[in-house]
């Protein structure tokens, strides 16, 4: 019974999810502004009600695109991009707000104990993760990159900014990044008095206020090995939720899925897990939180989400098995359904 009630959910959900027009649109429905852009590197779905919501959402639009000239790694003239040309030779001056987010980034890295880590971003190269000409490298291309990773290697100060222990480090904080920019546009819709708002960045996501129907928002979890399937519903009444997996940027050869998150360690593409959904009090805790258990795996990801309030998990593992963390009750995944 509930498990038809998820699934008519969740088709209605993935319906609504799977209604992505071009890269920039708008919809009113119901009181409600939705506008949908390319962001990022990703398609960016913004909703948001009230009288305010036009200016709302152009300005969290706004948000977005500094956000992004400021932490792309695929735009020259950004400050992180400037922090990777320069930062073995010198110290590179940063604003405040990119320090506090390295800052962030790295307290997970030490955590996690390099499970995250921002500077894998080499490795990410040498598997043609970056620029999806996907590829197997040789185990001395591999050697290599991961001899120019190491978030141990990073120096972050006040005064003085980033550097670099050693020559072709580069930082990527594509596993966080977009996580923190959903909560950035969270805060400028708020600012700008929408009754309530959504904000959707490629499997990163944020809400803020009730829903339309008045309570807690709904997510499809998508299924990893079945485009436009839905595996089970989320609810989320306030804070964020990202799915990190293999399916969206990978490859296969003989067989085998190498999909973009790195383990730094190893050098290789983490293996058996398919992906791994994080409901946490902000977007980018659910952004980081899902990249670091995706590398964890479910037994070590357990431990690590112990002790941090408001965070859930749910891990979409092979041969149909799940396994589904809740720390806190009122977060937890009542609607999961599996196998189908
Ligand atoms: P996400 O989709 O949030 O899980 O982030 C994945 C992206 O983060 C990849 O495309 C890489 O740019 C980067 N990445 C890959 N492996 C790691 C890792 N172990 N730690 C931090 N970032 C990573
Ligand atoms: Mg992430």
């Amino acid at each position: 019974m509930i498990a038809r009630a998820a699934r008519a959910l969740a088709v209605a959900l993935s319906l609504v999810l799977g209604a992505v027009p071009c890269p920039s649109s708008a919809a009113q429905e119901g009181g409600a502004l939705t506008q949908v852009r390319y962001v990022m590197g990703t398609l960016w779905t913004v909703e948001a009600r009230g009288p305010h919501a036009e200016a709302g959402i152009e300005a969290a639009f706004a948000e977005v695109r500094r956000l992004d000239e400021a932490l792309s790694t695929y735009r020259p003239e950004s400050e992180l991009s400037r922090v990777n040309r320069e930062a073995a030779r010198r110290w590179v001056s940063i604003s405040a707000e990119t320090m506090a987010l390295l800052k962030r980034a790295l307290a997970y890295a030490a955590e996690s104990d390099g499970a995250f880590d921002p500077t894998v971003g080499p490795l990410v190269r040498a598997w043609g993760f970056k620029h999806l000409d996907y590829h197997k490298p040789d185990q001395q291309e591999i050697d290599r990159a991961r001899a120019k990773v190491g978030f141990r290697s990073v120096t972050l100060d006040p005064l003085k900014g980033v550097r670099f222990a050693k020559p072709g480090m580069e930082l990527d904080l594509g596993a966080i990044a977009k996580g923190y920019a959903v909560d950035r546009a969270l805060a400028v819709l708020k600012r700008h008095g929408v009754l309530a708002a959504r904000v959707d960045a490629g499997g990163n996501q944020g809400v803020w206020g009730p829903s339309p129907e008045g309570g807690a928002w709904h997510f499809g979890i998508k299924d990893p090995r079945a485009e436009g399937e839905v595996l089970g519903v989320v609810p989320l009444a306030s804070g964020g939720v990202s799915t990190s997996g293999d399916a969206e940027r990978g490859f296969w050869l003989d067989g085998v899925r190498y999909g973009h998150i790195v383990n730094s360690l190893t050098g290789w593409p983490v293996q058996g897990v398919l992906s791994v959904t994080v409901v946490a009090p902000t977007a980018e805790a659910a952004d980081a939180l899902s990249t670091t258990l995706y590398v964890l795996g479910p037994a070590r990801g357990k431990a690590f989400l112990a002790g941090r309030p408001g965070c859930s998990a749910l891990y979409v593992l092979p041969g149909g098995t799940e396994a589904s963390y809740a720390i806190e009750r009122e977060v937890s995944f009542p609607w999961m359904s599996w196998p189908r």
